[in-house]
């Protein structure tokens, strides 16, 4: 009998375990995950059905719960079971799901686990906790079928704005209704009270071709149902990646909402001849251990080091697996929808160095196969150590092998002002010595010039950029201190109107210099953060616009208003090719390294058959000799007037100190 027993018991435990074998899905590695090649994860909404599909092939059972509410303590209406077809969980539910609002849950080693949001959501509800079935037929604006991007071509024509969504507005002098809203970047008309231009009349008055939106997916850091508290966020912490952000709309609850009045913004500024670039951030999530990804696939998104830990390149606690097929394709299909749906113009790739080569050359070839003119760009380096080799990651260094993509130049925006991370250390306009091959660099976009010692560039020994429209120009940006800030850091026994030219001088060789052009918004007024120098939660009186700057500083605004319009109108300054760089703009070695000159001669379709640039970093006026003829000066350190400044110039000229001069030799 006993003997019995023991038998009994023997072959249920051994029917339960063989059970459990069966059940759950065995493989080798992540690697070995089958890869799901259809692209419709996530929710297909029709009117008669809504299909639900979950890639998740570890999970021995997968269900999803519904929800007619985005509260977090409303109950469920329905949990139901998944099946597994052709490689993803699904169900389909008949009837008109319009407005549901749901979770998925998976269960893993016979245990269901935390139900978290669609990582494929279109739609959510209030700080996306929950995912929501919506008919996106109904979120497009008035005039949404004949929205058209204003015409571009070549990359080096941009002329890009990096702004944050409530910054541009919130300033109580902004005399914009929608504050802080996406809506605010959609209002046409809108001055201070003294009159001046504010949020998009003020872009296409600085003349801007592209403007560059911090995060505005769903990021976590913000409280969406407490909308009154004082809170702010750059918004670096992803949650859900194909959302636009609840905070910036004005109806977090209602998915619909925030969606429309994102497309009414991009449909604003495409009627005002401006595109928009978004900021993206897919080199980690906001959460680690706790994100989407992990309880519903877990472990694939991310990469681990060898102790079992994840990895974190990005410093912020984890890094994406870029690398792996399905995350690859995730990132394809998340930008690739940005751009279809919301009619996005183009992307900023947060720390691109953490994403691997390959993945970065099928989205710029996927994007750019529907539309050449999208712009891709991002930072060509990462904040951490990864597991996977340099050699295969998109840093810097390697942008020869990334195929229509660029990269920020930190070596001429330290080169301008001095390291980022050195707070004191001068650049070029605050009379540093040994920074000219920066600003040679700079000024030929990071491209290969026999004129340039690249030995004795800031952080690079060879030109990273194949092509000029490879090479983001800048010298300050949302991270850091604003330019303002620190050069009153840097040179604290100048006055702030030496250092205004200081500021007025590092944007004329922004501007002016081959590669793409970058001003962080506000640059163009004196933008302060009271020396801030990472305002990343530093809340509104730090971070916002204060239009009022705009009016204090207008000499300084004007200047950089017809720096654009003169580059604009004159393609000697993007002349979009190297070997044209190579060809037509010639350095005049000058034994000074504070002291950059250079001239383009019969650039192609450009009027001006001969330009001078100079570039004076030192305190000191300096002397230039010119080659016969009259020439005429079309920028000072105070004034651009393409029409000419002053009297033509014969032979020699003194040229004040830490100014830019540019002449032209008349026809
Ligand atoms: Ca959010």
């Amino acid at each position: 009998m006993k003997s019995q027993l023991y038998l009994l018991c023997l072959s249920v435990l051994l029917l339960f375990l063989t059970s459990c074998q069966e059940k759950q899905p065995v493989f080798e590695s992540l690697d070995a995950y089958p890869v799901y090649p259809y692209s419709d994860l996530g929710v297909t909404y029709t009117p008669e059905a809504s299909t639900f599909k979950l890639w998740s092939p570890a999970a021995t059972d997968v269900r999803v719960n519904l929800y007619d509410s985005d509260d977090p303590v409303a109950k469920t209406t329905g949990r139901l079971s998944m099946e597994m077809v052709n490689g993803a969980w699904t169900k389909l539910m008949e009837g008109d799901l319009d407005g549901t609002y749901y979770t998925f849950q998976i269960k893993r080693n016979g245990n269901w686990g935390t139900e978290a949001t669609d990582p494929y959501a279109r739609a959510v509800g209030t700080n996306g906790t929950r995912g929501q079935v919506v008919n996106l037929a109904e979120t497009n604006p008035e005039g949404w079928e004949a929205d058209t991007k204003p015409p571009f071509t070549a990359p080096t024509d941009a002329v890009i704005y990096e702004l944050h969504v409530r910054d541009a507005s919130i300033d109580p002098r902004s005399g914009i209704i929608n504050k802080g809203k996406f809506l605010g970047l959609s209002e046409r008309g809108t001055t201070t009270p003294q009159g001046d231009a504010t949020g998009v009349d003020h872009l296409v008055e600085l003349g801007v071709t592209h403007v560059h939106l911090l995060p505005s997916f769903d990021f976590m850091s913000v409280n969406e149902a407490r909308p009154d508290d004082p809170q702010y966020n750059w918004g670096y912490d992803p949650q859900n990646y194909n959302v636009p952000e609840g905070s910036y709309s004005t109806n977090p609850s209602d998915g619909k909402v925030r969606i429309r009045e994102f497309k009414t913004m991009v449909k604003a500024m495409h009627d005002a001849g401006i595109r928009v670039v978004m900021d993206v951030v897919y080199n980690h999530t906001g959460l680690s251990k706790d994100s989407h990804f992990q309880y519903l696939i877990p472990d694939y998104f991310y990469r681990f080091n060898e102790d079992g830990s994840m990895s974190n390149a990005s410093a912020c606690g984890n890094e994406i697996a870029s690398d792996r097929p399905m995350v690859r394709k995730y990132i394809r299909e998340s930008v690739e929808y940005w751009m279809k749906e919301y009619h996005v113009d183009g992307f900023r790739f947060d720390l691109m160095g953490i994403h691997d080569i390959a993945t970065m050359n099928e989205v710029s070839q996927r994007l750019h196969a529907i539309d050449p003119s999208i712009l891709i760009y991002g930072e060509g380096w990462k904040a951490g150590g990864s597991p996977v080799p340099d050699s295969s990651l998109a840093l810097k260094a390697n942008t020869p092998k990334l195929i229509n993509i660029a990269a920020f130049s930190d070596d001429l925006r330290d080169g301008l002002k001095g390291s980022v991370f050195v707070h004191d250390e001068q650049g070029f306009v605050s009379g540093a010595r040994g920074k000219d091959q920066s600003i040679r660099f700079g000024i030929v976009g990071a491209t290969q010039h026999p004129q340039v010692d690249y030995k004795a560039v800031n952080y690079s020994d060879a030109p990273w950029a194949k092509e000029p429209g490879q090479c983001i120009n800048y010298v300050s940006c949302h991270d850091n201190h604003t330019l303002n800030d620190r050069l009153a850091i840097s040179n604290p026994s100048e006055g702030p109107g030496r250092r205004a030219g200081m500021q007025r001088l590092a944007l004329a060789v922004v501007l002016t210099s081959q590669g793409i052009p970058f001003l962080h918004a506000g640059s163009e007024m004196l933008r302060s953060k009271n020396k801030d120098e990472n305002s990343y939660k530093s809340g509104d009186g730090i971070n916002m616009i204060n239009w009022g700057g705009k009016r204090a500083y207008r000499e300084t605004f004007e200047y950089v208003r017809d720096l654009i319009a003169l580059r604009k109108a004159h393609p000697a300054f993007r002349m979009g090719a190297t070997t044209l760089i190579g060809k037509h703009l010639v350095f005049i070695d000058t034994d000074d390294d504070q002291f950059v000159i250079y001239q383009i001669n019969d650039a192609p379709g450009e009027e001006w058959k001969n330009i001078m640039v100079v570039f004076n970093g030192s305190k000191d006026p300096r002397t230039i000799e010119f080659p016969e003829g009259n020439w005429k000066q079309v920028v000072n350190g105070r004034q651009v007037n393409q029409e000419g400044i002053g009297k033509a110039k014969q032979q020699r000229i003194g040229i004040p100190g830490r100014e830019a001069a540019i002449f032209v030799l008349e026809g």
